[in-house]
């Protein structure tokens, strides 16, 4: 799925229909605070484009999950996490993927432990 839904739930943040705390905002990023919090830093970090997510990429969508990256790690520079954070693409439901929009989470400002659950 390519094409902007009415219905979709990030899609109507970057459209400012449902209300987010934004954190940065570029021609082709979007980025505001998880409303559930995993770490004192959760971000999520969205392409304005809306596909479902990284196995519904294009070889087309190959910038603008490099530009969600590259948003993540200058997010991560201007809150001093840089000691450790962790930039993490949930893929379908078995992995907890609820919004079937893409995202990139940025989680920081504690301890990360490996391997996640
Ligand atoms: P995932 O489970 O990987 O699909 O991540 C979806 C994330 O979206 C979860 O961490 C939710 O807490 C977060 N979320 C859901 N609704 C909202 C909302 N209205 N504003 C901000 N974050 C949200
Ligand atoms: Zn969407």
């Amino acid at each position: 799925m390519t094409a902007p839904t009415t219905d979709c739930l990030f899609c109507r943040i970057v459209r400012g229909e449902i209300p987010a705390k934004k954190v940065y905002e570029d021609e082709h990023v979007f980025a505001f605070e998880d409303i559930h919090p995993q770490a004192p830093t959760h971000v999520l970090v969205i392409p304005k484009k809306h596909f479902s997510g990284l196995k519904e990429a294009q070889a087309e969508d190959a910038e603008i999950i490099g530009r969600c990256h590259l948003a993540a790690a200058e997010i991560a520079r201007q809150r001093n996490i840089e000691q450790g954070y962790r930039t993490v693409l949930n893929v379908g439901p078995g992995a907890g993927q609820s919004v079937f929009h893409l995202h990139v989470h940025l989680l920081g400002g504690r301890h990360l432990s490996w391997p996640p659950g």
